[in-house]
């Protein structure tokens, strides 16, 4: 099969959907992959990795859409991408259908396969295209809490892990899902007193056992929230209903019993967000102040940190494009469950019913 894998063109994206390694392990098997020449520069990986790898360097990519069996991305296909995809190809990426008609629609017209990275669920039920950048994202929401409480970037003035005789920062975290827990596990490294809340019993007891000793595990409840909220230098926001809004658990009113200065990182943005007042934000512009609060929204956190997350996507992507470049989309799915999950367009038919759905399509 051959492979292609162009730069990606959405604005503040600087990863690529393959590795060196994912380039050498493809053609060990006799595939053929196409780079689009810089396409790792944003990821600190050069065309020399890639040609050294096996891999052929492409200029122009144009001549990668159109020479390619499966197109391998990161981002859902940008409108300058739409034209370009061919009947039966192969696209390999994150899509998000729900949130958009347009791009639904073009892949549709496109009549081409789209394997979404998002709905691929392993036997457990888990997503696991989707762990690596809420992992990402967990982690460095306690990072920019610490860059955001400093005083030059209008936060409290606080060091998360204070210094002897000066009590580190409060931290509070909302959710103690995967983003949850790897906020918790960063912030307790750093030293400070975190409070981590969710509702579910069963992932309370399991956090409660695994968190260090400077860890709260709470059961979310608005009494706790406030409370938490008074005392709170960093509020992280990390709840998810899966398939639904974020649920709203701080309202505006609430911010009036914060301490001025602290920061708000609420990372459950992409999912409408769980704090009253957040909005989406950027990576150019990430932060705004409300009621003295200072709020970082960034719905794309994982952008920032571009070549760890690169590492992180690819170390779970490359398996299945494997399976995919080996046996093609129909056979890989019959082969695997979990595959089949994500296959939401097969040439040009929807066989998702959730996107279905949403737009009114046939199933
Ligand atoms: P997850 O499903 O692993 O965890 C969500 C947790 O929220 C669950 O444990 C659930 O029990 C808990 N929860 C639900 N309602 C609650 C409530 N009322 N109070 C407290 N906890 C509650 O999800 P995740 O992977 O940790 O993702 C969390 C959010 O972060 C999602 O919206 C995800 O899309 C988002 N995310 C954003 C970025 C970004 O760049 N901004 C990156 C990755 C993930």
């Amino acid at each position: 099969m051959i492979i292609g894998v162009p730069r990606e063109i959405k604005k503040d994206e600087y990863r690529i959907a393959m590795l060196p390694v994912g380039a050498e392990e493809l053609t060990r098997r006799g595939h053929q992959v196409l780079i689009e020449s810089g396409g790792g520069l944003g990821s600190g990986l050069p065309d020399e990795a890639y040609l050294a790898a096996g891999a052929e360097m492409v200029e122009n990519r144009e001549e990668i859409f159109a020479r390619a069996d499966m197109i391998v991305k990161v981002k859902e296909p940008q409108p300058d991408e739409w034209p370009l995809i061919r009947p039966g190809q192969i696209v390999f990426t994150y899509f998000h259908f729900a949130a958009s008609r347009e791009l639904t629609e073009a892949m549709v017209h496109s009549k081409s396969t789209c394997v979404a990275y998002e709905t691929l669920r392993d036997r457990e039920g888990r997503l696991p295209l989707l762990t690596p950048m809420s992992e990402v994202a967990g982690r460095m929401s306690v990072q920019e809490g610490a860059k955001y409480l400093e005083k030059p970037q209008m936060g409290r003035g606080i060091l998360l892990g204070g210094v002897p005789g000066v009590a580190p920062a409060w931290i509070t975290i909302l959710g103690g899902g995967v983003v949850g827990a790897n906020a918790a596990k960063i912030a307790a490294g750093f030293g400070a007193n975190v409070s981590l809340l969710d509702i579910n019993m069963d992932r309370l007891r399991y956090l409660d056992d695994i968190m260090p000793p400077n860890v709260d595990v709470l059961f979310s409840d608005r009494h706790t929230i406030r409370k938490q909220l008074e005392r709170a230098d960093l509020v992280v926001g990390a709840v998810l209903i899966p398939g639904a809004k974020a649920p709203m658990l701080v309202e505006e009113e609430d911010l009036k019993i914060m301490q001025p200065g602290a920061v708000i990182c609420d990372v459950a943005i992409d999912q409408g967000g769980c704090i009253a007042t957040s909005k989406p934000t950027t990576h150019s512009e990430p932060t705004y102040m409300v009621n003295d609060v200072l709020h970082y929204c960034v719905a794309n956190m994982p952008g920032a940190v571009g070549r760890t997350s690169t590492f992180a996507l690819c170390n779970v992507t490359l398996p299945w494009a494997i399976k995919i470049a080996e046996h093609g989309v129909e056979t890989a799915a019959v082969k695997s469950p979990e595959l089949a999950s994500a296959v939401n367009i097969f040439n040009g038919e929807v066989t998702n019913r959730p996107v279905a759905d949403t737009f009114d399509l046939e199933y």
